[in-house]
């Protein structure tokens, strides 16, 4: 796959097609084929053996709808190659299968999925897994003593909405000859670009913002083609890749990505302003407030600070929970990155498995609500959530 021109992003993911279609349709239709014909034995083999290039079957990754996806991914983040895959769990497990094998360290705060993948399945294979908290991050160096390790974070994480220094620590990291992964779920490709960076390899939970309308699950990974390629061989060997028919649903709704992104961002940052003032919220945390603690270090990586923040009520858990159950536009639900505003109370679920004292260690206090802000006018956003906070 060739690096994708200069043009901005929303032009890139409008305009990069692989194929022009018979038709004259400026999109591609959906291939919801498993299996390819061809010729003769002579071709076929051609293909198997590596001499041409080819569809042979769709598991192997070699589907039109999934390559013409791939494309649009790679020029989101300006990477080289993309893969897509049935869930960011598949792109998540498959890139610390492919790079991760010498060992794993982890920074700050992780997904919870990700955390139980690197506990109970990493671990269990053998895979020296290193988790620092994000003030133990001057340990790094210690930890990649020997070369070959990946170095695993998100910025910015869940729910704390923590910012780390996707440059500084890639520095550090290839001093010592390891890989940096970072997941950028919660920023989006319009918002920060890991690569440009210093990272080498991008994750997305696809089912987040780059489908943003919860309405399909996927996931996706950016890098070079040759960090690519032994990902790859985990996908097909393991079956991990997209289906076709949501291969075509996520192209379709990253043509909308950057505008969605810029609203996500506005909305937000109203959201967060009139949290700042209520006499019921004792802390806002999102990135683009000038009083949070990460927002210097968020001001010189990202472009654009998200959708997500957290507040902490004041009466902690049990107040949380009122206000939570008060909302009536945002939606009491997981997840992130849709259409609709969501709410979550960390303690209560992505956090409930962790003692007290450890959430408290991880800036989650008890009184914590999660908003994902979506696309509703960002007055009734605030008008909502001034209606359960009374
Ligand atoms: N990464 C982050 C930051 C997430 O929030 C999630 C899911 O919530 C994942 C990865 C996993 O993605 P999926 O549910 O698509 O497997």
């Amino acid at each position: 796959m060739s690096k994708p021109d200069d043009h901005g992003p929303a032009t890139r993911i409008i305009h990069n097609r692989r194929h022009k279609d018979a038709f004259g349709s400026p999109y591609s239709p959906v291939y919801n084929t498993t299996t390819y014909r061809f010729e003769n034995t002579a071709a076929l083999l051609d293909v198997i053996e590596g001499r041409t290039e080819g569809n042979l079957y769709t598991r192997w990754g070699t589907n039109p709808t999934i390559k013409e996806l791939e494309l649009g991914l790679a020029g989101l983040e300006q990477a080289e190659a993309a893969l897509a895959f049935g869930s960011g769990m598949a792109a998540i497990s498959a890139t610390m299968l492919a790079h991760g094998r010498k060992g794993i360290v982890c920074v700050g705060d992780l997904y919870g999925g990700t955390q139980e993948l690197l506990k109970s399945h990493c671990m269990a294979l053998g895979i020296p897994v290193i988790f620092l908290f994000r003030e133990e991050q001057s340990q790094l160096a210690a930890h990649l003593a020997e070369p070959g390790k990946l170095v695993y974070f998100e910025t910015p994480a869940n729910p704390n909405m923590a910012i780390l220094d996707i440059r500084d620590l890639a520095k550090t990291a290839h001093e010592h000859e390891a890989l940096v992964a970072v997941d950028n779920t919660f920023a989006s490709p319009i918002n920060q670009k890991p690569l440009d960076l210093g990272a080498d390899l991008v994750l997305h939970s696809a089912t987040k913002y780059l489908s943003g309308h919860s309405d399909i699950t996927a996931g996706a990974l950016m890098t070079s083609a040759s960090l690519a390629k032994p990902v790859a061989a985990w996908r097909k060997n393991l079956g991990q890749l997209i289906a076709p028919e949501t291969a075509a649903l996520l192209s379709r709704s990253l043509r909308t990505l950057p505008v969605r992104i810029r609203q996500h961002n506005e909305n937000a940052m109203a959201v967060a302003r009139a949290m700042e003032q209520h006499p019921k919220v004792s802390k806002v945390h999102y990135p683009g407030l000038p009083s949070f603690e990460g927002h210097e270090l968020a001001r010189q990586q990202m472009t654009g600070f998200g959708g997500m923040l957290s507040i902490e009520v004041e009466g902690g858990q049990q107040a949380a929970e009122k206000v939570a159950d008060s909302l009536k536009i945002f939606l009491l639900a997981t997840s992130l990155g849709g259409v609709e505003s969501l709410v979550s109370q960390p303690s209560a679920t992505s956090h409930h498995g962790l003692s007290r004292e450890e959430r408290v260690k991880r800036g989650i206090g008890d009184g914590m609500l999660r908003l994902s802000v979506g696309l509703e006018d960002a007055e009734d956003l605030i008008a909502d959530l001034n209606q359960a906070l009374s």
